[in-house]
């Protein structure tokens, strides 16, 4: 599986791309202000770009979206419930002072799991709201093995737990996400954050403080 991770100031939020290392075909995931360094990875892999899909709606992980479709032509992808916060993207922009466009429609909702295919590999959808309502995990992999490798948004983070501050979040939700629909990949399995260093579920299952108390549960 090919995969590169970018970030670039304000948010240092990961922007994604991953693709078929045989077909060359490939996804994107949360672009946002790095969508350039992702676009320029993409023509290093020349990969073809078949879904632009995102974890969730907040603004950091949404400003690249006008910019990856215009230059790959590839359908958005967005849990429903998030949709309104997809809608009000300046208005995310205006809470936390940075200036920011509204960006095209999305083209689908994950009104199922999937997957969503490129070449060999396929993505599949976990609701995991939480952190906001339409917060998603994209389990990325190959459809005839049974390994996955995580895309989850701000959901889990290496160490710590994503906010439940803002509009639509809460903070029983996320840790049943977490434990009820993460937690129930295998412990080798590798986890990306929407921020920070990437993980695996069994290091989350042992360490994270946030979730300690619930490791005995499964
Ligand atoms: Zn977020
Ligand atoms: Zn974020």
């Amino acid at each position: 599986m090919i995969l590169e991770t970018r970030a670039a100031p304000p948010f240092f939020k990961n922007g994604f791309v991953v693709g078929c290392e045989n077909t060359r075909q490939g996804i994107l995931i949360d672009p946002g202000d790095e969508v350039g360094e992702l676009l320029s990875a993409v023509d290093a892999h020349k990969l073809a770009i078949q879904f632009i899909l995102l974890t969730h709606a907040h603004i950091d992980h949404i400003t690249g979206v006008a910019a990856a479709k215009k230059a790959l032509g590839a359908p958005v992808g967005l849990h429903r419930a998030d949709n309104f916060l997809y809608k009000a993207v300046a208005e995310q922009g205006l809470m936390l002072g940075v200036r920011a466009e509204p960006q095209p429609d999305v083209d689908f909702f994950y009104d199922t799991p999937g997957p969503w295919r490129f070449g060999d590999y396929g993505t599949w959808v976990y609701h995991t709201p939480g952190h906001c309502p339409g917060g998603v995990c994209l389990a990325v992999g190959r459809e005839n093995e049974s390994g996955r490798t995580l895309f989850v948004g701000d959901t889990l983070f290496a160490g710590s737990i994503g906010r439940t501050d803002l509009p639509g979040g809460n903070l029983e939700t996320l840790l049943r996400s977490i434990r009820e629909v993460l937690f129930r990949f295998p412990d080798e399995t590798v986890v990306y954050p929407g921020h920070g260093e990437p993980t695996t579920v069994g290091i989350e299952r042992r360490t994270n403080p946030f979730l300690r108390s619930f490791a005995g549960d499964h």
